[in-house]
């Protein structure tokens, strides 16, 4: 091969820029100990981990990017001209606990193209989990990609290391991976998928188990028992789907998104904008899609998971993809004008999430601060309403809000801000927040 370390390092993390599912929500160090390698609670290093899965800094590698399979979109598919490179796990241990200490990093994201084997790769990617958690007492967080195809007792075995596990499903239908990755098969893909959530599940129900506890007679015994094993994946697992590869709609996608989460309880889908490669197939398209779009399925999908919509309703038979000029939220609005406008002092929690321009932080505000008082349009403001989306559908204390430019022709040019000023009230200029 030819390489040194720094070499095949060049090599791989570049060949790994192109997953998107890198973030760690909702880790926690897997042990109460604080001060082992790489915890994430200790040693000064600060972390806000929330459930909606912002990135901490992580090692991003692959242990090989040779691979048996053609995967089209892939860069690293078989019939791919790039140069390769390999790691043996020892060097991915090597190199993660040195960034680590450099204090480079915060965890590891390890996937890799399939060498040999499904099971000889995952069996690799299990070994660097194992040999840094068990050798080097590694806190850190772990991120493997788990090999379709794999036995799923090696994705088991993957799972007592690592924090979160993934497993890529790339296109939204069958049809599609049949066209583009024939080595790869759907069915498979959610079988792995369904065996992890299981596994997760029983993880968990052993974790809630009293008996752990250790109450009354039980506690002796339970003291002299042997340490209890690790959690399994304790950060979920996800997905990424890539974007613009074939004519797949966004509501093709979302739909897809939603089944996921819901068949297999995943912690988060990634959308991952097509990339045009070298050499690429002409079933390839030769641009990558806008990347708003990637933006606006995030939007949707958090529509989805927090704001009580249905994926069927941010897009139309007719308009099956996300309008990329304005957010899902308020397209979907300009297409419910009826709804609208809705009384901020008045209306139910869900209906004041389906505002355009309200959070979930801004509604929670508004809900506490009009126990007290009637709300006013100024008031909105300091609740970090983005009034500019929100005043045409709200009324407010101290008057109708913009709703009576609600039926307005030119309303979705107003919102887009192709008129100098919306004067929803009389002329007083508007801040535009959020
Ligand atoms: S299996 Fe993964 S690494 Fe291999 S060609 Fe397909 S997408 Fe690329």
């Amino acid at each position: 091969m030819g390489l040194d370390l720094g070499g095949k390092l060049a090599v791989l993390a570049d060949a790994a820029k192109y997953d998107a599912s890198c973030a760690s929500s909702g880790a926690k160090g897997r042990r109460a100990t604080a001060g082992g390698v790489g915890s994430t609670e200790g040693m000064g290093i600060c972390h806000s981990y929330t459930p909606d899965g912002r990135c901490v800094s992580l090692l991003k590698l692959l242990l090989t990017n040779y691979c048996l399979y053609d995967c089209l979109y892939c860069v690293n598919r078989r019939s791919s001209d790039v140069r390769r490179a390999r790691f043996t796990p020892e060097e991915v241990v090597r190199l993660t606990l040195d960034f680590y200490r450099r204090n480079y990093i915060e965890g590891l994201f390890l996937s890799s193209g399939i060498i040999r084997s499904p099971d000889y790769t995952m069996e690799a990617l299990a070994r660097v989990a194992r040999t840094l958690r068990v050798e080097h007492d590694f806190q850190g967080y772990i991120h493997l990609k788990t090999i379709p195809h794999a036995d799923p007792a090696l994705v088991a075995e993957a799972g007592r290391w690592a924090d979160r596990l993934s497993i890529n499903v790339e296109l939204p239908t069958a049809a599609s991976l049949a066209a583009l990755a024939p080595e790869k098969d759907l069915g498979a893909i959610r079988g792995a998928m369904a065996s992890i959530r299981a596994r997760i599940d029983e993880s968990r129900d052993g974790s809630r188990d009293g008996s752990r506890e250790g109450r009354g007679p039980e506690l002796v015994q339970l003291k002299r028992a042997p340490k209890a094993p690790p959690p399994f994946a304790p950060a979920g697992q996800s997905t990424q789907l890539i974007v613009g590869a074939t004519d797949a709609s966004d509501a093709t996608i979302l739909d897809t998104a939603t089944t996921l989460y819901a068949a297999h309880r995943l912690r988060r889908v990634y959308y991952s904008a097509f990339s045009p490669i070298p050499d690429a197939s002409s079933l390839l398209p030769p641009v990558s899609p806008p990347l708003v779009r990637e933006h606006r399925l995030y939007q949707a999908d958090w529509l989805v998971r927090f704001y009580g919509f249905d994926a069927a309703e941010l897009t139309t038979p007719q308009a099956p993809n996300l309008d990329l000029e304005l957010d899902p939220k308020t397209a979907w609005a300009l297409r419910h004008r009826e709804l609208f406008p809705v009384d901020v002092n008045a209306a139910p929690r869900e209906l004041l999430l389906r505002v355009p321009g309200m959070g979930v932080k801004s509604v929670d505000r508004l809900l506490a601060a009009r126990r007290w008082r009637r709300v006013r349009a100024a008031d909105l403001a300091a609740l970090r309403v983005a009034l500019r989306r929100a005043l045409p559908f709200v009324v407010t204390a101290d008057g109708p809000g913009g709703s009576r430019v609600l039926d307005a022709p030119d309303l979705r040019a107003r919102l887009l801000g192709r008129r100098t000023q919306l004067d929803l009230f009389g002329g007083a200029p508007l801040r535009a927040a959020g």
